[in-house]
């Protein structure tokens, strides 16, 4: 999925419209591209969250599921209650990990 793809995706995902939900997005798509990677359709991905219960972060972190294919229906992502905007993707193949910021 392109850019748009992904936000429309997102936004039907999300429910509403924010800035913190497109940032997850373009994040996510940046630890894609940094990795080298497509979209996890499986579990090739794993993402270690920062975020909290705190609005924008759950906000961002809808963007970074939509991006990245990462979810917690698959069991690839785990939310680790830090309240920061911030997470690691692994491509658990390759072994590498790719950190936001
Ligand atoms: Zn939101």
């Amino acid at each position: 999925m392109n850019l748009q793809e992904t936000f429309e995706v997102g936004l039907k995902f999300h429910g509403h419209k924010c800035p913190a939900m497109p940032l997850g997005i373009r994040a996510g798509m940046a630890a894609l591209k940094v990795l080298g990677v497509e979209r996890s359709q499986d579990k090739e991905l794993f993402v270690r969250a920062e975020t909290g219960k705190g609005h924008a972060a759950c906000c961002f972190l809808d963007g970074v599921m939509t991006a990245t294919g990462c979810t917690y229906g698959k069991s690839n992502i785990e939310k680790l209650y830090y309240n920061k905007m911030a997470f690691t993707m692994i491509d658990v193949k390759g072994g590498v990990r790719y950190e936001f910021p």
